[in-house]
């Protein structure tokens, strides 16, 4: 799709006759409603906002001239396909939304009710929802060097890699995070050479147990994948990049997943409480009135913790979107409360976390292997359920979801033990 402008109402074949989702008059909802942002979290909330019954008129603003995506697929199965047309959002279930794509909201005034476009267009907002996501961080240090340096958050950035993919081609991988792990595991499958390079001592350190940091490495290096620990890039030479401990990597290419900064610029200028990332309570308030936040762009209280942190999942994108879409039609419906979870496909591996990645005492069920991985970690706080990672084994991450929620204690045994069916036990407490 060519960049730029572009004004599109693509979802209109699809629009139905909005009477027959209406359940609320008009009036309940402070019209227009101008969603910024037209990602995960912003499709989900436009769809739940019409199919809870508002009709009024309904606005998303994207600066990605693509009709919106999924972004998971992009570090896992679309290497292998390329067809953006398997990765598309189903946009069905918000009829009558006016999509301006290609056009980048540049600012917005609280006390007029406006939005300013990157296309000197001015927009009225009764509601305003902020849901512009988070950009990758850049390595200074790769700046001007003679191969490829990619980050992977678009569709653009995902082709740009393909293309680098190729049998025997050196890829470097700057960050031992999830997009450089899934990313480690795609590329090994199509036959390339792997170099990751990690700050920490461990992988994932953000969002994995210390065991499963373990796990994951003892995989990616059986893999064929060369894991460089505590090691950072400070330049480059003619096809090399090099490291602090003098090493030279060749590479034909890098790519750099070091984590994210949130797009919550347009924010701060309107003076909202922000933090890398706009504070926002269980509905989407922001600190502004009229102005709702919703997915990666938000900083909210993890129910967990008692912190107020980013959560950069697909899981929260969806959910939140739809839970403070119910509550603009429904001022009764519930605030957003879903603890945090996750899910990687790293090659063999799939990985799936809820809650807190550790706690003071850790339970492991099942299969250890790195030939034939099947286990299940259960972090413990004082007795408590605080945080489930499955690997391979997702018939206890429901359960064990359950569990969670309900701070169970369950008996340790019990837990331990892989013939334990975690659903009668999650049935027997009552979740
Ligand atoms: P985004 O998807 O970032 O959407 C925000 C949109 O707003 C973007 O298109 C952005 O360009 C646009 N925008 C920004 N500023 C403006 C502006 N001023 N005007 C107009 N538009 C603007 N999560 C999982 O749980 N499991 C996974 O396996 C997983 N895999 C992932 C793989 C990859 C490669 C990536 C990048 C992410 C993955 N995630 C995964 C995370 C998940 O995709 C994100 O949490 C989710 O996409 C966030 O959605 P969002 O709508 O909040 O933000
Ligand atoms: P992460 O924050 O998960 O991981 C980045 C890693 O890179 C961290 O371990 C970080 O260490 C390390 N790092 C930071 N700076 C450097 C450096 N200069 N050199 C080497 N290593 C460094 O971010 P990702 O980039 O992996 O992911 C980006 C976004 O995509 C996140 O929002 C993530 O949630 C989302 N995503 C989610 C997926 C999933 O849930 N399956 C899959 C893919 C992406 P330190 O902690 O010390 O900074």
């Amino acid at each position: 799709m060519r960049p730029g402008n572009l004004l599109l109402n693509w979802a209109a074949p699809f629009s139905n006759d909005l009477s027959s989702h209406c359940t609320m008059p008009q009036e309940a909802m402070k019209a227009p409603v101008v969603v910024l942002g037209a990602g995960l979290a912003a499709v989900s909330f436009a769809s739940e906002l019409r199919q809870a019954g508002y009709q009024g008129p309904l606005t998303v603003v994207g600066d990605e001239a693509e009709p919106p995506y999924d972004r998971p697929p992009l570090s896992k199965d679309f290497m292998g396909h390329g067809d953006a047309e398997k990765i598309r959002l189903d946009c069905k279930r918000a009829p009558e939304v006016e999509w301006l794509l290609g056009v980048a909201a540049q600012s917005f005034d609280p006390q007029a009710h406006t939005v300013t476009l990157s296309d000197g267009r001015t927009l009225p907002y009764g509601t305003l929802v902020l849901a512009t996501g988070a950009t990758p961080r850049t390595l200074p240090a790769l700046q001007s060097a003679p191969m490829p340096v990619h980050t992977l958050r678009t569709l653009e950035d995902a082709r740009r890699i393909q293309v680098g993919l190729r049998p025997q081609a050196r890829l470097l991988i700057v960050g031992g995070g999830v997009i450089g792990l899934e990313l480690a595991a795609t590329a090994r499958a199509a036959g390339v050479h792997v170099t990751l390079v990690e700050t920490q001592p461990r992988l994932m350190g953000r969002a994995a147990s210390s065991t499963l940091s373990d796990f994951v490495a003892r995989y990616h290096a059986a893999q064929g994948v060369d894991l460089r620990f505590g090691r950072s890039v400070t330049g480059f030479t003619e096809g090399t990049v090099l490291l602090d401990d003098g090493a030279r990597i060749a590479a034909d290419m890098v790519v750099v997943g070091i984590g994210v900064v949130t797009n919550d610029a347009l924010a701060r200028a309107a003076r909202l409480a922000c933090d890398d990332g706009i504070f926002v309570d269980a509905f989407g308030r922001t600190t502004c009135p009229d102005v709702y936040a919703i997915g990666d762009v938000t900083r909210q209280r993890n129910p967990l913790s008692g912190r107020f942190e980013r959560i950069e999942t697909w899981s929260n994108a969806q959910n939140q979107g739809i839970a403070v879409a119910r509550h603009l039609v429904d001022p009764a419906a519930p605030g957003y409360a879903e603890l945090p979870w996750y899910w990687s496909d790293q090659g063999a591996l799939r990985i799936q976390v809820a809650g807190l990645a550790s706690g003071d005492e850790e339970i492991v069920r099942g299969e250890f292997s790195i030939e034939s991985p099947k286990f299940t970690l259960i972090e413990l706080q004082k007795g408590c359920i605080v945080g489930a990672t499955c690997v391979n084994n997702a018939r206890d991450f429901a359960p064990l979801r359950r569990l969670l929620a309900a701070g169970a204690q369950p008996d340790r045994a019990a837990l331990a033990n892989p013939a334990t069916d975690l659903r009668k036990l999650a049935a027997a407490v009552g979740t």
